[in-house]
């Protein structure tokens, strides 16, 4: 049996999981960080919690007699790929990044990028009605700003006490157009803030705003380790899965 091991957390990792535990001759786990309450779960074998950084992930991979590892991990799950790359260097694991491509501005949009959510806040003037959708965790560098109201939309509910100039929206998707435009009305909302995370399940905000002329302020991926080797779909990732070079 080859012994396959997914970091998931995304709708691509469980696509994948799906596919190889469909596969004769393959072992697989998915791996979950375990932060998220009620996560949607792959098929098959689950293992939750960090491995405790790259020295703990590369125990894992001997102990496991793990064949092949799969990054199948969030775009800015930043820590997490690092950690992958240096276990993989540490241990002979041969190491596969799986990402989904990241948006692209069309026609009719009028997108800022940034490369920090740090550099995204510092762009938010007074009198900005914020539609932000960063995640619950970035919410602390986005409040407090001057005159700033925020809709933040996340998964789980942010860290409490939340302050005045925040409205929590809790939703984890998929969303509509039709739902997106809405939600821009009647909050008045006047920019959107959202990382570049790619893929179809969050991206009518994307299309709602450039309907309705809402400016976007997008943070750009943080980079991925050098020499990784990196596919942008779920069948070139079990294709390799199955058969590592
Ligand atoms: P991160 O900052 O890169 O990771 C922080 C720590 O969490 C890692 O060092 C690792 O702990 C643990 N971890 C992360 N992903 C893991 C996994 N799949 N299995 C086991 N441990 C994991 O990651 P994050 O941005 O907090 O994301 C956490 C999870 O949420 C990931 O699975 C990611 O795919 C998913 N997710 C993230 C986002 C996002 O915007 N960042 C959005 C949607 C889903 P140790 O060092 O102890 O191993």
């Amino acid at each position: 049996m080859r012994r396959v091991l997914i970091l998931g957390g995304t709708a691509e990792a469980r696509a994948l999981a799906a596919e190889l535990t469909a596969l004769p001759g393959l072992h697989v786990v998915s791996s979950l960080a375990g932060r998220v309450n009620n996560p949607r779960l792959p098929v098959g074998e689950v293992r939750e919690g960090g491995f405790g950084g790259p020295d703990g992930l590369a125990a894992y991979l001997a102990d496991e007699r793990v064949d092949a590892l799969v990054d199948a991990t969030h775009p800015f799950a930043q820590r997490m790929t690092a950690s992958a790359a240096a276990a993989s260097a540490a241990t002979g694991v041969p190491l596969l990044v799986l990402r989904r491509p990241g948006w692209q501005e069309s026609a009719g949009d009028t997108w800022q990028r940034v490369d920090s959510l740090q550099a995204a806040a510092a762009l938010l003037r007074p009198g900005a009605r914020v539609f932000l959708t960063t995640g619950r965790r970035s919410l602390s560098l986005f409040t407090g700003l001057p005159g700033v109201w925020l809709l933040a939309r996340s998964v789980d509910p942010p860290e409490p006490p939340v302050p005045p100039d925040v409205h929590v929206l809790l939703d984890r998707g998929p969303y509509t157009v039709e739902g997106e435009r809405a939600l821009i009305r009647e909050h008045a909302l006047t920019v959107l803030v959202t990382k570049d995370s790619g893929g179809t399940l969050t991206a009518a905000k994307l299309t709602a705003a450039r309907e309705l002329g809402l400016p976007v302020i997008m943070v750009n991926r943080p980079p991925l380790p050098p020499g990784v080797h990196l596919v942008d779909t779920v069948a070139a990732a079990a294709t390799w899965a199955a058969a590592p070079a």
